[in-house]
């Protein structure tokens, strides 16, 4: 049986001025596993990997929920599956094994500035800007910090930081991340796009978001007004994508107006167990994020994560993997492999090697010397 959505108060965004369509689909949420299975459509009998008590809390969305009902309804199990698997809760988050890590993700408290403010690099500042997503992922690292009461940075805060951002003329770069960043209500997103706009050394922004892929009715003409109108830094929007089943016309939409905006559009692809870790299941994504004008740029280690072990794929099989998708598209295609590092010391590349002894190895195992 299936049972409409279950409108939530928490999470809500302040729609003061804003396009109220999004916001009505982001507020039809799923707070309980049983009742978005209903809806999707799908029996924990045939499924018995769902644990119907997470131990975090868990957010589905309905656009990400229709998807997957799509997916069902045209047959497509094994995409089902695989996009099921991103936002039900496994019972393996329960396994000692899966436990067995602290919530340490990658030392952001080393490289703390302020509340929510944060500098991996000299050139680079991150801002948390928003403590919610609209949907929850499950192997996320940051996923007890997006899954609570939803609050984002005030204006004080933002305020203080785009002082603080003035006083370091050696930072281009800022990355808006959450939680995710879009989620900010028309008139705020504005406010911080005009701000950080006048910020002299500031010559690129970004947003570190999943919200073209898991609620694409965000992507509004006001919110890509907002965008189009920076002068003086360049927008980046890195968007978070798995599999190529999430690619529906929705999204590629979605991706269009960004485009028009004059955005640059990449992709950050975590590597994960189940869904995407195979040569063909990552490169069919690639090829067609680079159809939709997405650019694949990271492909992303697992971060160890309390409850999560289960998502790792090992880095050995990971380059194999990314070594394998190299030269069998353009590569335009091909990701970065890279992983975070602790301690607040950024990413590390996890290019596969090539050299070997005084020359280098072709694709079909020729050595060539290296002039
Ligand atoms: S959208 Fe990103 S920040 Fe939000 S739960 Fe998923 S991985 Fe975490």
């Amino acid at each position: 049986m299936l049972r409409p959505p279950i409108a939530s108060s928490r999470c809500r965004p302040d729609a003061s001025g804003g396009d109220a369509a999004w916001i009505t689909d982001l507020q039809n949420r799923f707070f309980d596993v049983r009742s978005a299975m209903d809806y999707v459509g799908f029996d924990a009998d045939e499924l018995s990997w769902v644990e119907e008590r997470p131990r975090y809390q868990f957010c589905l969305n309905v656009a990400v929920a229709d998807r997957m009902r799509s997916l069902l309804e045209g047959g497509r199990r094994g995409d089902f599956e695989a996009i099921a698997r991103i936002y039900f809760p496994d019972r393996r988050e329960l396994s000692a094994a899966a436990r067995r890590f602290p919530r340490t993700g990658i030392g952001e408290e080393q490289a703390a500035l302020a509340d929510n403010v944060y500098q991996f690099y000299p050139d680079r500042v991150l801002l948390r800007i928003n403590g919610f997503c609209a949907s929850l992922c499950r192997y996320c690292f940051v996923r007890h910090k997006v899954s609570g009461s939803g609050s984002t940075v005030g204006r004080a805060a933002f305020d203080d930081m785009v002082e603080k951002l003035r006083g370091r003329p050696g930072v281009r770069d800022l990355i808006l991340s959450g939680g995710d960043p879009l989620l900010l209500s028309d008139s705020w997103m504005r406010y911080v796009l005009e701000r950080v706009d006048e910020v002299p050394s500031l010559r690129v922004v970004r947003f570190d978001t999943k919200v073209p892929n898991t609620l694409p009715s965000r992507i509004t003409d006001e919110l890509v007004l907002a965008l189009s109108q920076l002068e003086q830094t360049t927008a980046y929007v890195n968007i978070h994508f798995s599999h190529v089943a999430e690619l529906d016309a929705s999204v590629e939409r979605a991706a269009r107006k960004l485009r028009r905006a004059g955005c640059v559009l990449g992709a950050h692809i975590p590597l994960l167990r189940g869904v995407n870790d195979s040569p063909s299941q990552l490169r069919s994504l690639c090829q067609a994020l680079l159809e939709i004008g997405v650019r694949p740029y990271m492909l992303l280690q697992y971060i160890p994560t309390d409850g999560a072990d289960h998502w790792r794929v090992p880095v050995e099989e990971g380059q194999a993997i990314i070594d394998e998708v190299w030269g069998s598209v353009s590569g335009l295609a091909v990701p970065h492999y890279v992983a975070y590092l602790p301690h607040g010391e950024g990413k590390a590349l996890l290019t596969p090697n090539h050299l070997e002894g005084e020359g280098i190895r072709s694709k079909r195992g020729t050595v060539f010397p290296l002039t």
